[in-house]
């Protein structure tokens, strides 16, 4: 499991009901981010970080296993700064 705790996570998504994104987890190419308080899951994508090259079956099926007492969600996206300022942008011009 990678902690997440310093690195910025909300291009990927984060919890619907907290607004967090504890940690991210592979199974195989696949990334999963979760809330551990929450016990909520999400697909991130696929091949996005290159820590899965170095895991194995072993690793993919002991995530597996936690990651099934976890539901899955649809994240919350937070707005990058470039969109606010996209938005701010084309509020002036309307
Ligand atoms: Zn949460």
């Amino acid at each position: 499991m990678k902690d997440l705790k310093h690195e910025p996570c909300s291009e990927f998504g984060a919890c619907p009901e907290c607004g967090k994104c504890d940690a991210y987890m592979n199974v195989n190419r696949n990334h999963w981010l979760v809330c551990h308080e929450h016990k909520y899951k999400w697909c991130a994508g696929l091949d996005l970080f290159g820590t899965w090259r170095d895991e194995n079956d072993d690793t993919w099926d002991a995530n597996a296993e936690h990651l099934a007492g976890y539901a899955t969600v649809i994240p919350r996206y937070f707005m990058t700064a470039f969109e606010e300022l996209r938005q701010v942008q084309m509020r002036g011009a309307a």
